[in-house]
């Protein structure tokens, strides 16, 4: 069984996810190939050669405070908030929820029923990040943007995080831009360990060799893949746990070298 909950130091990371999506991997990745994929990422395939990205979000306990990073999709059927209940959170404990990006799988949740759906918590979000979205051209055009962020500048319920913010004195933010403009990472430090968690810098376990594979979705292509390398030749160098919210349950792993090929060590 995997490890849904790891430590690093004094800080605890529990993962949980808001359900899978359903895509064709040469969608995705339109620089892969299927033929690859098959013969060297067949588990990650189904029957019909598809991938199920996971909506993974992750719960961390540190300095007393709950916090939920991303807020997944809330498709039909998304299992956010029962999968916090799971594991003894309710909504109203989480007293920080931090955006890594403000894409809709990542923000999907802020609201529910247009209420906030963790009515105790300040909202953080990248400052680039929100720059770049609320602007009338883009969020025309952004309908998470409309009913899943703007409403929390009303409420007053948002902080913008300037890069390199800390989110408590264990947990401070990297920016890893170009999956979006102001895309972060987070980096935790506790009593001499550290772990990283990821958001969107990488998708899917191939991108550990295939580390040049831009998804799709990519806002900034050439910085996406100038990120990614930098940040996994950092993470494959220093050993670090991390995790990964759209890599296959739970998401906690290494990238290590194995032979001359970079693999995803998952716990
Ligand atoms: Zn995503």
């Amino acid at each position: 069984m995997s490890n849904h909950k790891i430590n690093i130091g004094n800080v605890e990371l529990i993962s949980v996810s808001d359900g899978t999506g359903d895509r064709e991997p040469t969608f995705v990745f339109p620089d892969s190939d299927l033929a690859i994929w098959q013969s060297e990422f067949s588990e990650l395939l189904d029957d019909n050669n598809h991938l199920h990205p996971r909506y993974g979000s992750v719960i961390i306990r540190s300095e007393g405070k709950l916090i939920l990073v991303d807020t997944g999709l809330q498709a039909p059927g998304g299992t956010l908030i029962k999968e916090l209940n799971n594991n003894g959170v309710a909504p109203d404990q989480i007293d920080l929820v931090v955006m890594t990006h403000l894409h809709p799988d990542h923000v999907g949740w802020n609201f529910s029923n247009g209420l906030p759906t963790f009515p105790n918590a300040r909202y953080l979000a990248p400052k680039s990040d929100w720059e770049y979205w609320v602007h009338p051209d883009i969020y025309k055009d952004a309908e998470h943007i409309v009913n899943q962020v703007l409403p929390l500048e009303n409420l007053n319920l948002i902080d913008l995080m300037a890069d390199e913010y800390s989110i408590t004195s264990e947990i401070m933010t990297v920016a890893t831009p170009g999956h979006t403009p102001g895309h972060v990472s987070l980096l935790i430090t506790s009593r001499g360990e550290q772990g990283f968690v990821l958001g969107d810098v990488a998708h899917n376990p191939a991108q550990a060799h295939y580390t040049d594979w831009n998804p799709v979705f990519d806002i900034q292509p050439e910085l996406s893949r100038q990120t990614r390398h930098n940040i996994l030749d950092r993470l494959e160098s220093e050993n670090l746990m991390v995790s990964a919210g759209h890599f296959p349950t739970p998401g906690f792993g290494k990238f290590i070298r194995s032979g001359n090929r970079r693999i995803w060590q998952g716990v």
